[in-house]
C-alpha cells in the first residue's frame, strides 16, 4: 500500500518533469508524515524516502526519538509560535514556515553551535487569505534580505499554501506569484534563494510546472488523516 503510494507519486513527479522539461534531480518529495506514525514513516524510509515534514511539534520530537537510528532530513512546515523557536531550531535542518522576521531571528540566535545552518524558507500568502498565515507578497523582499543577513541560517527560498483552485490553470496562477516573487527578490540579494516549496498531493503537477523545487506531499503517501 505504502510502496505502492509512494511509487505512484514519484511517477506522478516524473511525469510532470518530463511534460514540464525539469530534471527530475530537481524537485525533492518531502513526504508529509503529520498525524501518521513512526512505524510508518520508518517503512517509507526503508523505500529510500528520506526527507520528511512535520507540523506539530511535540509529536516531531516524540518520532525523531523513535527514529534516531535512521538518517532522516527533518522540515518543519507548521505554523511557529515564538516561544517555539528554540525547540524547532534544536530539532530540524529545515523550516519551510517561517512568517516574520523576529521568528527567523530567534531561530538564528537559538541554533545550536554543534549544527550546521538551519535551511529556511520564508511563508508567503499568495493569494491574500485571511485565514492563512504568511508573508504579503509585498513584504517578501525586505524580509528575504534581512533573514540573509543573519547567522546559522541559510535563507533556502519560499513557500506557499496556495487557496483552493479547482483547474489546473488557476493553480498554476497561484504558483506563478510565487516564482515571480523569488525571481524579483533574487535580483536584490547576494546569494539567490534556490527553493520553491509548493504543491501538495492535489496540485503536484501544476507546481512542477511552475518551478517547484520541493513538493510536500501527505495524503497521496499515507493515505487520509484522521
Ligand atoms: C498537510 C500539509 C501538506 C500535505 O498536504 P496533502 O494534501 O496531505 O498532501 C503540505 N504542506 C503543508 C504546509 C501541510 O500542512
Amino acid at each position: 500500500m505504502l510502496a505502492d503510494n509512494l511509487k505512484l507519486v514519484q511517477r506522478n513527479i516524473d511525469s510532470a518533469c518530463e511534460q514540464y522539461q525539469r530534471h527530475q534531480k530537481d524537485v525533492l518529495l518531502l513526504a508529509v508524515s503529520k498525524r501518521k506514525s513512526s512505524a510508518l514513516i520508518r517503512t517509507a524510509y526503508s523505500l529510500g524516502q528520506h526527507d520528511f515534514g512535520e507540523n506539530y511539534l511535540q509529536e516531531a520530537i516524540d518520532k525523531q526519538c523513535d527514529l534516531n537510528d535512521l538518517s532522516i532530513t527533518w522540515h518543519y512546515i507548521g505554523q511557529i509560535q515564538s516561544n517555539k523557536t528554540r525547540q524547532i531550531t534544536e530539532h530540524f535542518q529545515w523550516v519551510h514556515s517561517v512568517d516574520r522576521l523576529k521568528v527567523a531571528q530567534r531561530l538564528s540566535s537559538q541554533r545550536p553551535s554543534h549544527l550546521d545552518t538551519l535551511n529556511i524558507c520564508l511563508q508567503v500568502n499568495i493569494d491574500a487569505e485571511i485565514s492563512k498565515a504568511g508573508l504579503k507578497l509585498e513584504e517578501v523582499c525586505e524580509t528575504a534580505i534581512a533573514v540573509s543577513e543573519l547567522p546559522n541560517l541559510r535563507l533556502r527560498g519560499l513557500m506557499a499554501l496556495p487557496k483552493a483552485n479547482d483547474t489546473l490553470r488557476e493553480q498554476r496562477a497561484s504558483f506563478a506569484k510565487l516564482r515571480d516573487c523569488l525571481a524579483t527578490c533574487n535580483a536584490q540579494l547576494n546569494t539567490p534563494m534556490d527553493t520553491l516549496s509548493m504543491g501538495m498531493s492535489g496540485d503536484l503537477e501544476a507546481a512542477i510546472a511552475e518551478g517547484a523545487t520541493i513538493v510536500r506531499i501527505g495524503t497521496a503517501i499515507f493515505g487520509a488523516r484522521d
